[in-house]
């Protein structure tokens, strides 16, 4: 019984708080830039998950013609794979995960899941395959605990702590006020952005869908709060099949394989020890981004010896 009005308690909640929130859901669509710009086929039938392989098989694509955004990109993610995109800003890396969830068709090639173009699926099987940790969380105004719950509406409270253990939010969950009573969101505690993106995969950590698409914070997170989330995103990728975009080379070095894009198009891919003795574009990338930890390093260095 309980199992049966757990959730519709839940969606009351979530109405209420929904009808409170318009802010957030607007920004929610802001954030998945969410326009109705395309349409099931006719009789489209549901994606069949067989596992979790994505391949991108020579994709272009432009949000306006006369401008393209990306050219012949190809590369696959094999099932419980972690591949990073990685690339200079606005080289296309976001538009690829925008691809994905087909919020845009492609101009040429194809996405395929598990064989299936996604253009002759439905968009509801899509999404409900793709879980997302997106870069900047929304929270309703609730305890931390059903904001958690909010990735499975009917998990039980052990499985909502079990997903608390392994996004590492145990810890900071005990320090609260209320522990995981603690009401947070606009009218509740505020957390940092390394603490959302942990909500965030404590989320996808009990929705456990098949594929999992990270978009990492562009924000400096503090070096705790990055060891934090390269845990639990350790633990999703143990799993799942995982995109990542990266901002932070730091978080790509055990990927399966990293994307390296530049102008859209894909310019190199390897794992970090085979793009590094390229010396190419990516250890152009991750020495400039050592220079400045380092640089970042030192300016903190001295500010607590004065
Ligand atoms: P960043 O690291 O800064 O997030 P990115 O690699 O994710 O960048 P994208 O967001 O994919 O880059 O953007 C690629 C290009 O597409 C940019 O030139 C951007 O201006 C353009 N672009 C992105 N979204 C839209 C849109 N909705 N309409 C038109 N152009 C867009």
């Amino acid at each position: 019984m309980m199992q049966v009005f757990m959730p519709l308690n839940f969606l009351g909640f979530v109405y209420r708080e929904m009808k409170g929130a318009l802010a957030n859901i607007e920004r929610m669509f802001e954030l998945l830039d969410r326009e109705p710009l395309v349409n099931d086929k006719p009789e489209a039938p549901a994606l069949k998950m067989n596992g979790g392989t994505i391949c991108f098989d020579n994709v272009a694509f432009g949000y306006h013609p006369q401008r393209p955004i990306l050219n012949g990109v190809s590369f696959e993610v094999k099932p419980k794979q972690k591949v990073a995109i990685v690339g200079a800003s606005g080289a296309g890396k976001s538009t690829l995960f925008k691809l994905l969830f087909r919020f845009y068709e492609v101009s040429s090639g194809e996405i395929r899941i598990d064989g299936q173009a996604i253009d002759g699926i439905t968009q509801k099987s899509l999404r409900g395959a793709i879980g997302v940790v997106p870069q900047d969380t929304v929270l309703f105004n609730t305890s931390i605990f059903d904001n958690i719950r909010y990735g499975r509406v009917d998990a039980s409270d052990d499985e909502v702590w079990h997903a608390i253990r392994l996004a590492h939010l145990d810890q900071f969950i005990e320090r609260l006020p209320e522990k995981e009573q603690t009401l947070v969101g606009e009218r509740g505690l505020k957390l940092s952005g390394g603490e959302k993106q942990r909500v965030a995969i404590a989320r996808a950590i009990l929705k456990q869908p098949p594929i999992m698409v990270f978009d990492e914070a562009t924000s400096s997170l503090d070096s705790h709060s990055e060891r934090h989330i390269l845990a639990a995103m350790q633990e999703i990728a143990k799993e799942q099949t995982t995109l990542v975009i990266a901002h932070r080379l730091s978080t790509v070095v055990d990927a399966d394989n990293i994307i390296v894009l530049d102008q859209g198009q894909v310019v190199e891919q390897g794992t970090h020890e085979e793009l590094l003795e390229k010396q190419g574009h990516y250890s152009a990338l991750w020495l400039v981004q050592q220079q400045s930890q380092r640089q970042s390093l030192q300016r903190s260095q001295r500010q607590a010896d004065d």
